[in-house]
């Protein structure tokens, strides 16, 4: 036997179509994209078409508690975009694009995997159109304007150090910066006072450009970003500093999405990465856009699971872009479920019928916690060779049992041929889907009830507990009126709780909520439950260790 080929084994094995004519099955002149070399374009926002968008059928592909391999939700989603548009419906995968922090770190790039994957994949994992660096620039200008002021004699605002919360981003894990003493140096070189950097990723901007409408929208966002308050406890917003002119003009490119394609030629979008713990985690409101205006039948992903990352999806974003779902597709592996039922994970890929059943209920959360908002779940069972074919029939028969419909999704071994019947249960789905979508809440609620709907509706908690410091923040958010945002709960994808080590379907359990961050520009408050980490750190033989690239340009070792 030889060795598997990896991801990017296959990924060079395929000839890539000119970006021209991948556009051309949207649609598009060369024209209307703005090339990024032969492979890449960027979409200019006046191809969307806001009536095509109201008419348009978007599948979210969601998933339940993972195990910390991911459960396939990219594959998933590539896979079934493939599938569909080989049953003839016009299809684009919609995605959000990778941070080099997992790139270079623990093994994993946000690409899809095996012959689901959107290419050049290099590229994408790598800078690809530079919308990160232009979110970096952006936030670290704002970062220097805040310290530049503090250091002036002109027109200082009085801003107290102490209140700050802004800190500096950059696209690498580097645990080092962390936490940093700014502004040593003596009297010429700023004010010193603690801070840190965050990946950027986590960048409040990260997080306003992916729900931003355009330009003129982005400039109030920016300018709604809170830094902190003065001496005499008046908030500072970045419009107080002048800062969203300059910052909008430096992200006027990475507005735009990215148009590339995917392993079968079909268009894929690609378009930021908010970081899926501390803010809603799904490529942008205008690639969503983009994607329902061009085609007919739109995926996209939302996770980790579907507690943390559709939960955010549907009672965020598409609550503020007026987006729905038809159906959402449920990505369920095997090996999570035995992991649920308490087989140690190295176990997983061992024939377990036993564990797999005692997982189920996990699984049954997330089925459930679907129908909440009156959409329609459908199980997309993630193949793995390891499955057995005992353990797939238990699945079929919860699905039974359930009423739902359930597929293999063999995308990753097969592509597009593996997703048909996956892509088939969509499509009855969708046509029988007629009950309106339904918020789990309104954002006009006040601010306990909402994180108390969450806490009990999805998570299954029993009851949510304040420390001192959130009910502090309970009430500088109503000081700010900014009560009216809605929720972004950071958590722990690993369990439905808020305690990682609570498997499978935990009951009685009580929400901890330690503080309440503010993200007045994106528009959400985020309590936080756990530790929360901004900025991950390297492992001991982080994945960069095995990257190359040799004189002719070949890249080797990239996941
Ligand atoms: P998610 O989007 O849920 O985080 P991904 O689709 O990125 O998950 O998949 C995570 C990893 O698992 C990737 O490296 C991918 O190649 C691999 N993977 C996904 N599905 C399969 C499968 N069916 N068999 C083997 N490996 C898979
Ligand atoms: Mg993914």
């Amino acid at each position: 036997t030889t060795a598997p080929l990896s991801d990017l084994d296959i990924a060079q094995k395929i000839k890539l179509s000119p970006i021209t004519e991948i556009a051309k099955k949207l649609g598009l002149d060369p024209e209307e994209i703005e090339m990024y070399g032969k492979f890449k374009a960027k979409l200019p926002l006046n191809n969307i078409d806001k009536e095509k968008v109201k008419q348009g059928n978007l599948i979210l592909v969601s998933a339940i508690s993972p195990t910390p391999a991911g459960e396939g939700k990219t594959t998933v989603s590539i896979g079934l975009s493939e599938a569909l548009n080989r049953l003839g419906k016009k299809t684009t995968v919609v995605l959000r694009e990778p941070s080099l922090g997992p790139v270079f770190g623990i093994k994993g790039g946000a690409t899809g995997g095996g012959y689901s994957q959107v290419l050049p994949m290099e590229d994408i994992n790598l800078h690809f159109t530079g919308d990160f660096s232009a979110i970096e620039k952006a936030h670290n200008l704002l970062a220097a304007l805040v310290d530049n002021n503090i250091q002036s004699k002109v027109n200082n605002l009085g801003l107290d150090p102490r209140t700050i919360s802004l800190k500096r981003v950059m696209d690498v894990n580097d645990r080092a910066l962390r936490n940093i003493v700014i502004g040593l140096g003596g009297t010429g070189s700023g004010i010193p006072r603690e801070s840190g950097f965050d990946i950027t990723a986590a960048s409040e901007i990260m997080a306003i450009m992916c729900l931003t409408e355009n330009l003129e929208d982005l400039k109030g966002r920016l300018g709604n970003i809170f830094i902190g308050y003065t001496y005499d406890k008046k908030p500072i917003y970045a419009r107080d500093l002048n800062a969203e002119g300059a910052m909008a003009t430096l992200l006027k490119d990475a507005l735009k999405p990215n148009l590339v394609q995917t392993v079968e030629g079909n268009p894929a979008i690609i378009h930021l990465g908010p970081f899926a713990n501390i803010a809603q985690g799904t490529n942008s409101v205008i690639a969503t856009r983009m994607g329902m205006s061009l085609s007919d039948y739109t995926v996209t992903e939302a996770g980790f699971g579907f507690d943390l990352g559709a939960e955010k999806f549907l009672d965020i974003k598409c609550q503020s872009a007026g987006l729905a779902p038809k159906v959402v597709v449920m990505t369920t592996t095997i090996r999570a479920l035995k992991y649920h039922g308490g087989a140690p994970l190295s176990t997983l890929t061992i024939p377990n019928v036993e564990a797999l059943i005692k997982g189920l209920p996990n699984l049954e959360k997330h089925l459930e916690n679907a129908k909440l908002y009156n959409i329609t779940p459908v199980i997309a069972i993630n193949k793995f060779f390891s499955d057995s074919e005992e353990e797939i029939q238990v699945i079929f028969d919860l699905a039974k049992r359930l009423d739902i419909k359930v597929a293999l999704s063999d995308g990753w071994a097969k592509g597009g041929e593996g997703a048909l019947d996956l892509a088939a249960k969509v499509i009855e789905a969708i046509e029988e889907n007629d009950a309106p979508f339904k918020p789990l809440y309104q954002w006009d609620q006040d601010v306990m009830t909402k994180i108390d709907t969450i806490a009990k509706k999805i998570y299954g908690a029993e009851k949510v507990e304040y420390a001192p410091k959130a009910r502090k923040d309970l009430k500088t958010i109503l000081d700010l009126d900014l009560d009216n945002l809605p929720i972004c709960i950071a958590k722990t994808q690993k369990s439905l709780s808020d305690d990682p080590l609570l498997l499978g379907r935990p009951t009685g359990f009580t929400l901890n909520v330690r503080e309440i961050q503010i993200a007045a520009g994106a528009g959400f408050l985020i309590p936080i439950t756990g530790e929360m980490m901004r900025m991950p750190g390297l492992p001991a033989h982080p994945a960069s260790e095995n990257i190359n690239i040799d004189l002719e340009g070949n890249i080797s070792g990239l996941i």
